[in-house]
C-alpha cells in the first residue's frame, strides 16, 4: 500500500484544475432532452478522455418510447454513449461508468456555476454527475501514468440518458456487464461522504384509460367516463401502500377537456419502489390484475405500459469483497467510510441485475441534487480521486 500511495500523490495539487474543468462542463447545458447540449458536452468529454488512449467509440442510443398525455406513443431520440476500452488483453477488467446528462432542461433558469460564500461550487450537475466524471478521469490518468498501467484492462461508459432512467442505454450497459470483474460508478457520494451499499428498485408505469365521450347534458348515459375509471384504479393502487418497503406514488394524471363532455381519455402515471425481486413481481401481478378488472367495465379499456427499468440492487455476497477493497483503500488514505442504503436507483441497479457487482457513489461529495441549490464540495475532489486511483492501482498490483 505504501508504494501505491506514492502514485496517488500526483493528484494532491489537482483540485483547482479539476474544479475548473467541472465548471466548464456544467456551464454547458446537457439536460437529457437538449440533444445539442448533450452533444457539446460529449465532444468536450471525448477531448478530455482521448489522451488516455484506448479504443474510443461513440455509440448510438435506442430512441426512448414515450406515452404522451394524448395516450399516443412517440419515439424520443437521445444522445450518444461514449465507450472506451483500454488494455483488453489484460486478465483483470474494471468497468467505470457515469452519465453526462442532467435534470436541468434548456429552459431551466439554473444554467451557470458560481462559488458560494461558504466555498461550495453551486451549479447544474456539479455533483450529479459532472464532478464524478472528472474524478473518474483523474483516477484513470493516475493509473495510466503508473508502472501498473496495463496490469488491468478498463472500460469506460458515459451515457447521455441516466436522468430519465437510461431507456436508450440500458441494453448497452447490460451487454457490457459480463466482461468486467467489478464496476465503479460515479454518482455523488451521500452528503456526509458515505457510500451507498444497496438501492431500491424502481419502475414507472403509465395507465391509459379510454372510455366514450358524450354530451353531458343531452346524452350523459351513453358516455363512459375515463377519468372516473382512472381515478378509481389509482385509488386502488394508492391503497396498496401498506408496507414501507414497497411504495406507490401516483405522480401525474391528465385527461378530459370541456367540462360538459364525458371524458374519453385519461392518463395516469405511477412510480413504484421495491426492495427485492419478489416484491417487484408482486407489483407486476397486482397491476396486471387491476388492468384486467378495469377492462371488464362496460365501455372502458385500460392499457398499461412501463416496467421496472431499475431492478432492486440488494447487498449481494458478490459485492462484499469490493466493499472490503474500498474500505482498505479508504483507511490507507485516512478517509472515514460509512455505508448506507437508499430508495433512489441509478445505473448501478442495472449493472447489478446483469451480474456485475458494483459500488456506484464514488463521485465527490455534494448535495441538494436535482435542485437550484445543487452543490459540490471542492475539497472532496482530491480525496475521491485518490480513493478511486488506489482502488484501481491496488487491483492492478495484486498477483
Ligand atoms: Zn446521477
Amino acid at each position: 500500500m505504501e508504494e501505491l500511495l506514492k502514485h496517488v500523490d500526483r493528484i494532491s495539487d489537482q483540485q483547482d484544475s479539476m474544479l475548473a474543468t467541472i465548471t466548464r462542463l456544467c456551464d454547458i447545458n446537457s439536460g437529457t432532452l437538449n440533444l445539442a447540449g448533450v452533444k457539446k458536452v460529449t465532444n468536450e468529454l471525448v477531448k478530455l478522455f482521448e489522451p488516455l488512449g484506448g479504443d474510443l467509440q461513440l455509440i448510438d442510443t435506442m430512441p426512448w418510447s414515450v406515452v404522451g398525455d394524448d395516450g399516443k406513443r412517440t419515439e424520443q431520440p437521445l444522445g450518444e454513449i461514449i465507450h472506451i476500452i483500454k488494455h483488453p488483453e489484460a486478465e483483470k477488467k474494471v468497468m467505470l461508468c457515469i452519465h453526462c446528462d442532467t435534470v436541468y432542461g434548456i429552459d431551466n433558469e439554473f444554467q451557470k456555476c458560481q462559488m458560494t460564500a461558504g466555498g461550495q461550487l453551486n451549479g447544474p450537475g456539479v455533483a450529479d454527475a459532472k464532478g464524478g466524471l472528472i474524478v473518474m478521469l483523474e483516477a484513470l490518468k493516475t493509473l495510466e501514468a503508473s508502472a501498473l498501467a496495463g496490469k488491468i484492462g478498463w472500460e469506460v461508459i458515459i451515457n447521455p440518458d441516466e436522468e430519465v432512467g437510461s431507456p436508450g442505454s440500458t441494453s448497452f450497459l447490460r451487454s457490457r456487464a459480463g466482461g468486467c470483474d467489478f464496476g465503479l460508478l460515479f454518482e455523488p457520494a451521500l452528503p456526509g461522504g458515505g457510500l451507498v451499499s444497496w438501492r431500491k428498485g424502481t419502475g414507472n408505469f403509465t395507465f391509459v384509460v379510454r372510455g366514450k365521450s358524450a354530451h353531458s347534458g343531452r346524452d350523459f348515459e351513453s358516455g363512459r367516463n375515463a377519468i372516473v375509471a382512472l381515478a378509481r384504479l389509482l385509488d386502488e393502487i394508492d391503497r396498496l401502500n401498506i408496507e414501507p418497503d414497497v411504495t406507490y406514488n401516483v405522480g401525474r394524471i391528465t385527461g378530459g377537456g370541456a367540462v360538459n363532455i364525458v371524458p374519453e381519455l385519461a392518463v395516469g402515471r405511477v412510480n413504484v419502489r421495491v426492495c427485492n425481486l419478489e416484491q417487484q413481481s408482486g407489483v407486476e401481478i397486482d397491476f396486471a390484475d387491476l388492468v384486467e378488472k378495469y377492462n371488464q367495465l362496460d365501455g372502458i379499456s385500460v392499457e398499461l405500459t412501463g416496467s421496472f427499468s431499475s431492478p432492486p440492487k440488494a447487498l449481494e455476497d458478490n459485492v462484499k469483497p469490493l466493499q472490503h477493497r474500498i474500505a482498505r483503500c479508504a483507511e490507507a488514505l485516512d478517509i472515514d467510510m460509512t455505508w448506507q442504503g437508499t430508495g433512489g436507483a441509478c445505473d448501478g441497479n442495472k449493472f447489478a441485475s446483469a451480474g456485475l457487482p458494483n459500488i456506484d457513489t464514488l463521485g465527490p461529495c455534494g448535495g441538494h441534487i436535482h435542485s437550484m441549490h445543487e452543490f459540490l464540495i471542492p475539497e472532496s475532489l482530491v480525496p475521491r480521486a485518490k480513493l478511486v486511483s488506489l482502488i484501481l492501482l491496488g487491483y492492478a498490483a495484486e498477483a
